[in-house]
């Protein structure tokens, strides 16, 4: 058979099987060309918010075809951007008063980076230091890249990744630690921002911490003028149990990044928004200090309609109601491993469950990772295990019954591996 030219996203073509052909999704299934109905247990990598297809956001996807495909958005502008920043800054944390559009959770990144840059560097302000999170992940650009934690993924190109700082991780009894590192970083005077997954540390394995602490970073941040970047762009939308994990901080970061489930994730779309003095820094009539970045896609009008839809959505459809459910749902199905000898540190925080299957092989390359994905995939569940790490981020609209599957597999595939003796 020949094979496909396609080459596909973090896959080693030489150990993989053939790819599933998926013809349609619709809620929480991806339905494939053999007739299979695929529970996407992971919402195709955090994107998928309500469920696949939500008629609402569809139709105005369609609406939107009829007037718009893309504009240029220098000099010109449309409505549905304009409309979406409002929206944005009404639902997003008090404080953050401009929107930059782009295209995915990377660049939502990397313009927060050069945001943070820009500010100090228009101020004349020698700052250029970037703190970051043991564990982290911020994507997989360059600038993300050496934001995030360094291993197998980045190893080939270190060489070009630039130097950041690292907290360590805050284990629980240790938080401490993190915020000394940060206080004893901010007091060289050099940190320009904190980047940070909020609540949960998402591709670095589901790892979890209180929102106190998160507080406790933002105020030291802010005692030494440093600024707050908080990569909300797993953890939006209602993924943590608030549409914006830094609500349960009660923080307002300087700037905040959202991606994935802005279009209900529909379609690519990101947005980077910030407070007023960060705009003001770039505000001038010296026109070296505009804020030099832009891309091809910059704010589709089509993808801001399906995100003005999503709003929608979150006003006119009781979507907090539904993931205190889904949190609850899930808690009681965790129980019966919290005191399973097979399974250790399993958490949950909203609507993101996580659980280390005990293997002795730890870390994303343990043979653990694939083993459990190809038993997944043998049932039609869409579960990709972080190496050992089972975790879970579905739809909201699950039901108790996909539930039940999902957890079932996972109390089998526990078994499979261990007495399978992966090492
Ligand atoms: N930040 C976080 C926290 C993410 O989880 C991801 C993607 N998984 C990104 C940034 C990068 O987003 P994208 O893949 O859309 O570039």
């Amino acid at each position: 058979m020949r094979r496909s030219p396609v080459w596909h996203p973090f896959t080693q073509h030489a150990l993989e099987p053939a790819m599933n052909r998926i013809v349609r999704t619709e809620g929480a299934y991806l339905f494939d060309d053999q007739g299979n109905a695929v529970l996407d247990a992971i919402s195709s990598w955090w994107v998928i918010t309500h469920g696949h297809r939500h008629p609402l956001i569809m139709e105005a996807i369609r609406q939107s075809c009829e007037s718009f495909d893309q504009i240029i958005f220098a000099e010109y502008t449309h409505e549905p951007a304009e409309e979406l920043a409002k929206g944005l800054i009404a639902v997003a944390p008090a404080g953050l008063d401009h929107v930059f559009y782009s295209d995915s959770g990377s660049t939502s990144i990397e313009v927060a980076l050069k945001m943070a840059l820009g500010f100090f560097h228009n101020w004349g302000v020698p700052r250029s230091r970037i703190v970051v999170m043991e564990y982290g992940y911020h994507g997989d650009t360059i600038g993300t890249m050496s934001a995030g934690e360094r291993g197998v993924f980045n190893m080939a190109y270190e060489p070009m990744l630039f130097d950041v700082d690292r907290l360590p991780f805050p284990e629980p009894g240790r938080e401490q630690d993190t915020l000394d590192a940060f206080e004893a970083f901010c007091r060289g005077g050099q940190v320009a921002a904190l980047l940070i997954e909020p609540l949960v540390l998402g591709a670095g394995g589901m790892l979890m911490y209180p929102a106190s602490l998160l507080a406790e970073l933002k105020a030291i941040a802010a005692r030494h003028g440093s600024l707050m970047i908080a990569d909300e762009v797993m953890t939006g939308w209602g993924r943590t149990g608030t549409l914006f994990a830094c609500e349960q901080a009660d923080i307002t970061p300087d700037i905040l990044c959202t991606s994935k489930g802005l279009t209900g994730g529909s379609l690519p779309l990101a947005a980077t928004l910030c407070s007023a003095e960060i705009f003001d820094a770039h505000l001038s009539t010296d026109r070296s200090r505009t804020f030099f970045h832009s891309s091809s896609y910059t704010a589709n009008p089509i993808a801001c309609a399906a995100a003005l839809a999503n709003l929608d959505v979150w006003k006119t459809e009781p979507v907090i109601d539904r993931i205190r459910s889904l949190g609850a749902m899930h808690g009681a199905r965790l129980m019966r491993f919290r005191a399973d000898g097979r399974f250790s540190n399993v958490r949950q925080t909203g609507t993101i469950v996580a659980l280390v299957v005990n293997v002795p092989a730890t870390g994303y390359l343990s043979d653990a990772g694939p083993k459990l994905r190809g038993f997944f995939k043998e049932r039609h569940l869409l579960i990709r295990p972080l190496g050992n790490v089972i975790y879970l981020m579905t739809p909201y609209c699950v039901t108790a019954d996909d539930l039940d599957r999902i957890y079932d597999a996972i109390d089998e595939a526990a078994d499979i591996i261990i007495q399978g003796g992966v090492p």
